[in-house]
């Protein structure tokens, strides 16, 4: 370790490792990937290691899919076999409105010229997939470019492509502290000593939220449990040729893939759990979260329903790790507003599908001024001082967690973090008919009933005339970000 660089990456997991990747091939150099244990000591060792293309924002889909084509070149570049198993995949609908939402995702394809899906039947599934009970299926959509990987090879690979082109990789150092000089570049002090650099990444994923209050900063992010389970060999696995897609049962809130002659079943359960709220433990380590199946059975039950032949396989492994959310799901990128030369890149909630997304847009932020793509759904300042509140952070990212397969419409009001910050009106209002949403951190009005009486067909307000109360009590409309809001430094 030298004791000046010119960019410190705390965290060796797949998103520090892509960051520090594509500012060595953007052309920075002084690149230093600071790891508190080994490469992948936190949620990415453990990853179910699939990727799947489905996104409902599109410029996010772009990016998970220069992530997918990504993956081959560093593996090859690196020289690491990144276990590339691209076996297409197939999101399915056993519901009519999904299956619209699917032709939808599918033209939202086309037209950023990903060409390489299509809509299929029934039969067409079940032919593509021979154990998947298909007897309710409307219809999917596959995807030629969906599979799954090996998540350590892929973190070793990025690191060692990153460190071919420059970059110090730097195992067993933690880093201790973050003090900001006055001409706003740092003192990274480690376990081994202070090292000067003129920038600092937060790449830290469960230990993210210590890692920004290191610098007065409550970032919005939150481990959350997840399960998956790996069967024993399946005997229709056993005698086929080739191997399964990857499967996601949108209705059924499960995810699998084939893992060896296995299945590996992961389960998106709606009654969630959070885990340590305020960031892993610094001890934690190359651990598993004991298993909780009471919390998943019932989702477990539809995914044995979906694969019949699991009745009458064995389990051969759980696994319960936890990973980070951010209150919409999308990942937290970009300068944090107010600290100087402290770059964000966390709350990656699928690391291994967009990570690489992640840290060619933030080298690009960090070398230009700005990213190529539009990544405004991952930028921070899409968060201000209002998402450190603990309540907000549960509900929503519980919120997303139980409805990561749910079906969300555009502009759809969703209830969770709505009441935490009210207007003074706001029992007046409710009571006149107000219906709330949310606007930032602070209950907004949504609607206001009208009265059923023709006659009186006015805002029930606690005033004299329905024109006066409505011009007193009605907020003006806000807009719904401020510019850039800045997060509350406390340090
Ligand atoms: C059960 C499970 C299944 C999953 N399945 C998938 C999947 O199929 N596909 C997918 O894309 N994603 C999946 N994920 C999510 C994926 O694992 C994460 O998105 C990804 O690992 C996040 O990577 P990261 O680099 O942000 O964080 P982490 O992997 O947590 O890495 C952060 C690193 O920072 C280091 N660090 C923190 N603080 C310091 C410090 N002070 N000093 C030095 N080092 C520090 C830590 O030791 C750690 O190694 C799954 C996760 C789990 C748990």
């Amino acid at each position: 370790m030298k004791s000046v660089y010119r960019v410190v990456i705390v965290g060796g997991g797949v998103v520090g490792a892509s960051v520090a990747y594509h500012l060595a091939k953007f052309g920075w150099t002084d690149i230093a990937l600071i790891e508190r244990d080994v490469l992948t000591a936190g949620s990415s060792w453990h990853a179910a290691g699939g990727f799947h293309a489905l996104n409902p924002d599109p410029n996010i889909a772009a990016l998970q899919a220069y992530t997918i084509d990504l993956l081959t070149e560093v593996g090859e570049e690196s020289g690491i076999d990144i276990g590339m198993h691209m076996t297409g995949g197939i999101s399915f609908a056993t519901d009519p409105a999904r299956w619209e939402w699917l032709k939808a995702s599918y033209r939202t394809f086309q037209s950023l010229g990903i060409n390489d899906v299509e809509l299929i039947g029934p039969d067409e599934i079940k032919a593509r997939c021979p154990i998947l009970s298909t007897h309710d299926i409307i219809g999917g959509l596959w995807s030629d470019r969906e599979g799954h990987i090996d998540p350590s090879a892929v973190v070793h690979a990025y690191a060692r492509a990153a460190k071919k082109r420059g970059a110090d990789i730097i195992e067993h150092t933690k880093v201790e502290d973050l003090r900001q000089r006055p001409d706003g570049t740092w003192d990274v002090v480690t376990d081994k000593g202070v090292v000067h650099a003129e920038h600092v990444v937060n790449a830290g994923g469960l230990w993210a939220k210590k890692l920004g209050q290191m610098v007065g900063v409550d970032l919005p992010v939150t481990p959350m449990e997840h399960h998956y389970l790996v069967t024993e060999a399946i005997p229709e696995l056993l005698a086929m040729k080739g191997e399964l897609p990857t499967i996601v049962d949108l209705e059924g809130f499960t995810y699998s893939r084939q893992e060896q002659k296995g299945l590996l079943l992961g389960i998106y359960e709606r009654d969630y759990k959070h885990w340590h709220m305020e960031g892993a433990p610094w001890d934690y380590g190359i651990e598993l979260i004991q298993e909780d199946i009471g919390r998943i059975e019932n989702e477990l039950a539809l995914g044995f329903q979906r694969f019949p032949c699991l009745e009458t396989t064995g389990i051969k492994r759980w696994v319960n790790g936890a990973f980070t959310f951010s209150p919409d799901g999308n990942p937290l990128v970009g300068p944090l507003r107010g600290v100087r030369n402290y770059w964000v890149a966390c709350g990656v909630m699928a690391g291994f599908l967009q990570g690489g997304g992640v840290g060619k847009s933030l080298a690009e932020w960090m070398i230009h001024g700005e990213p190529e793509a539009d990544i405004f759904g991952m930028d921070i300042a899409r968060y201000g001082a209002f998402a450190s509140n603990r309540e907000y952070i549960r509900q929503t990212t519980g919120q997303f967690y139980s409805r990561r397969f749910v079906m969300s419409y555009p502009n759809e009001p969703l209830p969770a973090g709505r009441v935490l910050k009210r207007p003074a009106a706001y029992e007046a209002m409710t009571r006149a008919g107000c219906r709330w949403g949310r606007v930032g951190g602070s209950s907004s009005r949504s609607t206001l009933r009208r009265r059923t009486s023709r006659k009186s067909r006015r805002c029930d307000a606690p005033t004299r005339s329905n024109s006066s109360a409505q011009k007193r009590v009605l907020p003006a409309r806000e807009p719904l970000f401020s510019i850039r809001p800045h997060f509350l430094v406390t340090k």
